[in-house]
């Protein structure tokens, strides 16, 4: 049941007919979707033979039995699993790990991103991720491409974006292991070095278009640097960093692994923590405190673990990281799972290869979930993570029709997510096997 090549040429077939159905969307007609199992709230059990009413991308209803409305579309769904769209709240949109990386920083254009965008997003769209937050990436290339999905133009998950990560000189978001000239050229616009300046990062970032502040709280295994992954930031930048974000109605969300990162930042009053490998009993303590989501990118751990043996371009400082930190990730889910601290599920693709996001649910069930619980940090809690719960999480009435299916329970084998059959996006039908 897993993809097979004539899967993925259907598929893309299907991508042209979904560009076409696109107005269909949004002219009023009815669409019924006849589910043989919904997960119309996820945490409670599925329920057998339902009809979800949609109607102009949005859920109207749904009802017991199999209603067929004169006019109505009938999508047949019958043997299907049925689950409301699910949410990565960390991918990396606009670039892919492979050998020539490092060149691409320095060849590459804003446009040339954006466009490798368009390709990675239908990747994930087609996985069953109808939507997505970009937390790291170049800013005029995620707001054109979170843009141009919104307005219905490319195949895409609804995109929140936060731009290149607000960063210390010499962190792990600025530019790492070039020569000084190209640094000096390169260096992020989101680097700050004292208070004053990360303000002045922080509201650039949100003139630009920024929907949520990403901060490298700590170093990090992929930049091509030796500065550890502890704490990279003084107190007082983390403390201004989060007043100017929340002043203008930001989140902020931290890239980090090692605890005195993690600790500083949610001491600081920040929102979120990405990776969070190394947090510790008081770092559990900080993220009930803070009602703080913890994003875990088990998956991110394992990809940089596998290549750390089999590739031949990272460097001497990736891979030595890579080694470390990777293998670490699973049990730090566990710990943070068995504390209590609240899962968004987050994958860090682009790290690992676009359109894999749901191998992240068998991770999350080895460090110790339930089905179920993995199944609700994609919907209900990245939903709550995003502020976007009014349009999202679940299938009820007035929600965005972004609805998936796959043909095996999922609660019996949470690999059945891996095979998706069925995507629909804000009402268009982008992928039916
Ligand atoms: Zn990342």
């Amino acid at each position: 049941m897993f993809h097979t090549t004539a899967k993925l040429l259907a598929s893309s077939a299907l991508i042209a007919c979904a560009i076409t159905s696109q107005s269909l969307a949004q002219d009023g007609s009815l669409q019924v979707i006849h589910a043989g199992h919904v997960l119309t709230i996820p945490g409670q059990p599925f329920q057998a033979e339902q009809s979800i009413y949609v109607r102009d991308g949005v859920i109207e209803r749904v009802e017991a039995g199999y209603a067929s409305p004169e006019g109505a579309e009938i999508i047949d769904l019958t043997d299907q699993w049925v689950m409301p769209g699910f949410i990565d709240s960390h991918v990396h949109m606009t670039s892919e790990l492979n050998p020539n990386g490092r060149l691409m920083t320095v060849t590459d254009s804003s446009a040339d991103r954006a466009i490798d965008g368009a390709r990675f997003a239908r990747a994930t769209l087609m996985a069953g991720f109808t939507t997505v937050q970009d937390v790291g990436g170049n800013l005029d290339a995620v707001t054109a491409l979170r843009d141009g999905i919104n307005a219905g133009d490319i195949p895409g998950p609804r995109m929140r974006v936060s731009g290149p990560a607000v960063t210390p000189t010499g962190g792990h978001g600025d530019i790492n292991g070039y020569s000084s000239e190209v640094m000096d050229l390169l260096t992020s616009r989101a680097a700050c070095n004292g208070a004053a300046d990360c303000r002045r990062a922080v509201r650039e970032l949100v003139r630009g278009g920024a929907d949520v502040i990403k901060i490298t709280a700590t170093g990090g295994v992929l930049s091509n640097t030796a500065a550890g992954v502890e704490q990279q930031f003084f107190d007082d930048e983390l403390a201004s960093i989060v007043e100017a974000a929340h002043m203008m109605g930001r989140k902020v969300t931290a890239h980090a692994h090692g605890v005195t990162g993690i600790n500083s930042f949610l001491e600081a009053g920040g929102n979120s923590v990405e990776h969070g490998t190394y947090l510790d009993r008081d770092s559990i303590r900080l993220f009930k405190r803070n009602n703080a989501y913890l994003i875990p990118t088990v998956l991110a751990g394992v990809t940089v673990a596998e290549m750390a043996e089999t590739a031949a371009w990272m460097t001497p400082f990736q891979r030595a990281k890579s080694r470390l930190v990777g293998p670490m990730m699973i049990e730090m889910a566990r710990r943070a799972h068995e504390g209590g601290v609240a899962i968004a599920f987050g994958t860090d693709s682009g790290v690992s290869r676009h359109g894999l996001n749901a191998r992240e649910f068998e991770l999350l069930v080895e460090a110790g979930l339930t089905p179920m619980e993995a199944i609700v940090t994609a919907t209900l809690n990245a939903a709550d993570h995003l502020e976007l719960s009014a349009h999202l999480g679940t299938l009820e009435a007035g929600k965005s029709a972004d609805i998936i299916a796959v043909d095996g329970d999922p609660l019996a084998d949470i690999r059945e997510l891996q095979d998706m059959d069925f995507v629909m996006a804000r009402g268009t039908v982008y992928r039916n096997d």
